[in-house]
């Protein structure tokens, strides 16, 4: 006993003497121990020993040179070591086999034949592969790590079945992100009916990414193709698998399923050395599968979001209006099979689930249709591919779960009804006789009158239809404070009218204090609309004082105001169109908060810092927003932060650092005290909000919405309590994960914490804000905030404030002067 502890202290410390070596190959005389390293030949990857996050066990796997915490496989993710005494050998049988201190087998791979001369090397892919001497053909390799993939999916890897061998290639989460061991979540081809892509947690489906129409997959349109990479699906009757490879090998780009079971793109950016993510997948409650239950559509812009396809009906009345829509619905009329039924054509959809699906590459979408109707248990069906005119049949057999509606792409879908219910449905749609003819006697008469005022249009203002710059004249609209130098191109009414598909409710991205928010795509560029609602009398004002604020300002963290309409008695405001939406979708949603990690939250809270210092100090004009919050940020493809909605905004001149108002205007929860109390604003009022959204960021908690149990505080008092208590770390959100630095969370906290603090003079500017971000230099003690106590009695108590706006929209209230 005494012998073998002395061999066991002995081998430790001969371990921890040796100097640890790189390799090119392993080979039998030549294995890799704890501290060695095996590299690929451009060095882009690496193989060698370590331990996830704080854990102290080991693990063998592979990870980039340039970013060694990301881990891309992982060979005993099941057995782990615990000590630094592991081996990883070959055999001269090509079987490479990873030894723990005691010589026992805790992984191994396998093989099919025996080598003359084994040899495993790491290559360029990051593939950990097993060939025999220098023979380099794939098809002859032993045994590859590409054939057993973890929860990342790297270029040139293939994902999905092998029909012949049985050989599955499917990403599985890891528990934790301490514990690479296999996680309850995975992401693999589902090759039962015509195969889709899928996530599962455990063996049920999460999301469904769909079936592969020839572009991309049926459940994802935002797949296109990019400077980044490309990809392919093959389908053929030996194997089935999607794949992508580099279109520029020098880049690197992962995709990856995390713990938590969302799978994501990571793009890595050399210049700011760090991993920029592409979202992928469940950003809506539309993409958990089957929300909505059998026969429904799911819209996310409609409310509700679920509706039953027409010819049905809800299942249980009493569960649907309840917002219980998972029983789905059911038909009116019973098919009648054969002749007595026919077709609905639905588009824009994402397709059904295909797990019981059949499919033919050479049926044309006629005999697709004829082939659905002789078949009483088919259910609808639709082209395969859908490249050029389209082709192949693919039929759906019993009832249709997990369809959603798209505002843009999606497919098309012939749903199978009883001809008594297309003749219903179609009766609903004809207008009667007269009101035919009243149609078409308004369609002449506005006709007229549009070629009239087209004609007015053009001889007043010499102008081509599309957005021409042009000095907006005051004439244009009335004479309220229009500055005369101000040039902003403008957009002709039918044209924003076609871009938004007539304004169309499925084109409506939001609605904030003007009116509602359209998409649209305007001569190939996608633009967002906000068009001023007719019965907004308060929007009118701030209408103008957007446009005055925003339109000669240009910074990448502000939105930026492409042009305006005015015509008629229509008001629009054209700008770029930003995919993300803006940040409270993010921040406060328990699973979309997910997406945003640590390296994102620090993006976005910089990105807002740079604005706002633009606006106080670098812009030509000092500008003061007035009404910065979680939803005035909007975000881009690449989460990147704009600033927005700037209806509020006042600029100062020259030397003005202050001002006052009797109208308070603005948004509870970011107001500072001596502006919601007193009506004075100042940058300092703007530094407040932004200090309460950093604490938001943080926390991922609203500051109005948040209220701590135990001591009746609002965010901005939790935050100090934690703070004074001296765990400030216990203010972070859960859903920030895995990337977590903790001196840079320390650091946002508190130039939170100084930002908010109830003396504007005490607060930072932007410019030391920035700084103090950027730097390690020791910061200020902050002081106790304002609007720290209570947080359904907050510390001004005039009763002009007694109305909260409880939905955070912005308000405006009469306050002392
Ligand atoms: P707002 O009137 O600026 O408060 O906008 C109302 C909502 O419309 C916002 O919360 C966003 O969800 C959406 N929205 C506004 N502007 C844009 C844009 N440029 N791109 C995308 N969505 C936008």
């Amino acid at each position: 006993m005494e012998a073998l502890a002395y061999l066991f202290v002995y081998s430790l410390l001969l371990s921890l003497l040796r100097s640890s070596i790189t390799l090119d190959t392993i080979t039998p005389s030549q294995p890799i121990r704890d501290g060695d390293t095996l590299v690929s030949a451009d060095r882009s990857f690496q193989l060698g020993f370590f331990s996830p996050a704080s854990s102290k066990s080991r693990y063998m796997g592979i990870w980039y040179l340039v970013s060694s915490e990301i881990v891309v496989w992982v060979a005993n993710r099941d057995t782990p070591l615990n000590d630094h005494l592991g081996v990883l050998r070959i055999t001269y049988e090509g079987v490479l086999v990873l030894l723990n201190s005691t010589n026992s087998t805790v992984w191994s791979s396998n093989t099919s034949r025996t080598p003359e001369i084994p040899v495993a090397q790491l290559l360029d892919t990051g593939n950990l592969v097993v060939k025999d001497g220098n023979f380099d053909d794939p098809g002859n390799f032993l045994w590859q790590s590409f054939d057993h993939p973890c929860d990342t999916l790297l270029p040139e890897m293939k994902l999905g079945k092998n029909l012949v061998t049985g050989l599955e290639r499917f990403l599985s989460s890891w528990k934790s992100i301490e514990d690479p061991a296999q996680g309850v979540f995975s992401v693999r081809i589902d090759p039962r009916g015509l195969p889709q892509f899928v996530v599962m947690e455990g063996a049920a489906i999460k999301y469904r990414v769909g079936p592969w129409n020839g572009l991309t997959f049926s459940g994802n349109p935002a797949l296109r193709p990019n400077p980044i990479f490309n990809y392919t699906f093959v389908l053929n009757e030996n194997e089935v698998y999607y794949e992508n490879s580099l279109l520029n090998s020098s880049v690197f780009s992962r995709f990856v399923l995390n713990p938590s079971g969302i799978a994501e793109r990571f793009t890595w950016i050399d210049r700011t050395h760090s991993w920029q993510r592409f979202l992928a997948g469940q950003l809506d409650q539309c993409e958990n599968y089957g929300f909505c239950g059998a026969y429904t559509t799911c819209n996310p812009n409609n409310s509700p979001i679920c509706a039953c396809f027409e010819g049905f009906e809800p299942k249980s009345e009493r569960n649907w209006n309840s917002n219980d829509w998972s029983d789905g619905c059911v038909r009116r009329t019973p098919l009648e099979c054969n002749d007595g039924d026919g077709f609905l054509k639905w588009t824009k959809l994402k397709l059904p689930d295909t797990s019981s699906s059949w499919y033919n590459k050479t049926t044309n979408l006629k005999e697709c249709g004829g082939l659905c109707l002789k078949n009483c248990s088919c259910t609808a069906y639709s082209n395969l591919d859908v490249r050029g005119e389209g082709s192949g049949c693919l039929l759906w057999f019993g009832s249709l779960t997990d369809i959603r509606v798209f505002s843009e792409g999606g497919q098309e879908l012939y749903l199978k009804l009883a001809k008594s219910e297309l003749d219903r449905i179609e009766k609903k749609k004809q207008p009667s006789k007269i009101k035919q003819a009243s149609i078409i006697g308004s369609v002449i008469l506005v006709t007229g009158i549009i070629i009239l005022g087209v004609i007015a249009y053009i001889r007043k203002n010499r102008l081509h239809s599309k957005g021409m710059s042009k000095r907006i004249d005051k004439k244009d609209w009335d004479n309220e404070g229009w500055n005369e130098d101000m040039e902003l191109p403008t957009f002709d009414l039918t044209a924003i009218a076609n871009a938004t598909d007539n304004f169309s409710s499925n084109n409506k991205l939001g609605e904030g204090g003007f009116g509602p928010v359209y998409k649209g795509t305007l001569d190939g560029q996608v633009i967002a609309v906000k068009r001023l609602s007719k019965n907004s009398g308060q929007g009118s004002k701030e209408f103008k004082n957007e446009v005055q604020s925003i339109a000669r300002l240009q910074h990448r963290n502000l939105v930026k105001l492409l042009g305006c309409c005015i015509q008629e008695d229509e008001k629009m405001l054209v700008y770029e169109y930003m995919p993300n939406k803006s940040l409270d979708f993010f921040i406060f949603d328990q699973t979309k908060s997910k997406l945003l990690d640590w390296l994102t939250r620090m993006n976005i809270i910089g990105g807002i810092a740079r604005g706002l210092l633009y606006l106080h100090e670098d812009s030509r004009l000092r500008i003061i927003h007035r009404d910065l919050k979680a939803s005035n940020i909007l975000l881009d493809n690449n989460m990147n932060p704009k600033i927005s909605d700037f209806g509020l905004a006042r600029s100062f001149g020259g030397d003005e650092v202050e001002c006052m108002t009797n109208r308070i205007v603005g948004t509870y929860g970011y107001m500072s005290p001596e502006y919601a109390v007193h009506g004075q604003y100042s940058i300092k009022s703007d530094v407040f909000s932004f200090g309460v959204l950093v604490l938001e960021i943080v926390s991922g908690k609203k500051n109005r919405g948040f209220c701590d149990p135990d001591h009746n505080l609002n965010l901005l008092g939790h935050a100090w309590r934690l703070w004074v208590e001296d765990r400030p770390m216990g203010l972070v959100d859960e859903s920030v994960g895995e990337s977590i630095s903790q001196s840079e969370v320390l650091r946002c906290i508190q130039v939170g914490l100084l930002c908010v603090q109830h003396n504007p003079e005490d607060r930072p500017n932007m410019s030391s804000v920035l700084l103090m971000l950027s730097s390690e230099s020791l910061l200020h003690k902050p002081r106790q905030p304002g609007f720290y106590t209570d947080s359904r009695r907050t510390d001004y108590s005039s009763s002009e404030h007694a109305t909260y706006s409880a939905n955070e929209i912005s308000t405006t209230s009469f306050g002392p002067r």
